[in-house]
């Protein structure tokens, strides 16, 4: 997988200032969280990793490779919204099959079927496979949903509150099984989250995000020792 820089990353819409000079370094195979209350600049720093959103100065790389102008077709990362895309009549095995269908990997059918399995079983919904996602539970359809994106050969995660629609409960038992295929599969991950329970059991590092600026790093030992 690929490592992650933002380099002095300023990004405004109007008069709003979105990222305000974002330093950020993610290494490759880490499990980074950023971490910021609404509004701080979260998202917007997804999409200029993802190539939706061209920083209005400073830089994006990956692997050490400047991204401006690079399509984000091309970045090799997949991204995950707050919001999901499923299609609700179709199976969770072709929900999840279905990226690896598409054009960008055009995947062998048995390859395919191997990836989906796997992703399957660490997401516990293999027995669900068949099933329509429109007849699933909402826990379930996030299953699916963050295994449409896990699934994908990707260099880089990158995950926007992925569990924020979520009650405690389920929240708390897929925040472990997250950390567990993080361990297990070491893709760079960039993770955002307003949660800090979210954040300190995820993430490797942390990174607190205020005002469109990165105000804290550290491992989160650090993190969890400041008030
Ligand atoms: P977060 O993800 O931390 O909630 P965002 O990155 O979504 O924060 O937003 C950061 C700031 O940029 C906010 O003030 C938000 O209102 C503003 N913003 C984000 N996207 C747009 C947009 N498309 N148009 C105008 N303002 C935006
Ligand atoms: P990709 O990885 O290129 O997005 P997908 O198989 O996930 O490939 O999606 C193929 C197309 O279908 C994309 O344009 C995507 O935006 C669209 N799409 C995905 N989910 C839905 C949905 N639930 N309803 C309608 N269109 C969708």
């Amino acid at each position: 997988s690929a490592s992650i820089a933002l380099r002095g990353v300023h990004k405004s819409y109007g008069r709003n200032t979105a990222l305000d000079g974002i330093e950020l370094t993610v290494a490759e195979g880490e499990f980074f969280c950023l971490l910021g209350p609404s509004g701080a600049g979260k998202t917007t720093t997804l999409k200029t990793v993802a190539g939706l959103e061209e920083p209005d100065s400073g830089a994006v790389e990956l692997d050490g490779r400047d991204m401006t102008g690079v399509e984000p077709y091309d970045r090799g990362v997949a991204m995950c919204f707050e919001s999901y895309a499923l299609y609700p009549h179709r199976s969770a095995y072709d929900n999840l099959a279905s990226p690896l269908r598409s054009p960008k990997y055009r995947l062998p059918a048995a390859e395919a079927r191997v990836k989906v399995h796997e992703i399957a079983e660490l997401l516990g919904i293999k027995g669900l496979l068949e099933r329509p996602v429109g007849a699933l539970s909402n826990g379930q359809r996030q299953r699916v949903a963050l295994g449409r994106v896990l699934v994908r050969p990707a260099r880089a995660f990158l995950l926007d509150e992925p569990l924020s629609h979520l009650d405690a409960k389920l929240r708390q038992a897929m925040r472990a099984e997250l950390k567990a295929i993080g361990d297990v599969r070491r893709t760079t991950t960039l993770y955002v989250t307003h949660d800090s329970v979210e954040a300190l059991a995820l993430g490797d590092r942390i990174g607190v995000i205020s005002d469109g600026r990165i105000v804290q790093t550290g491992p989160r030992e650090d993190i969890w020792h400041r008030p």
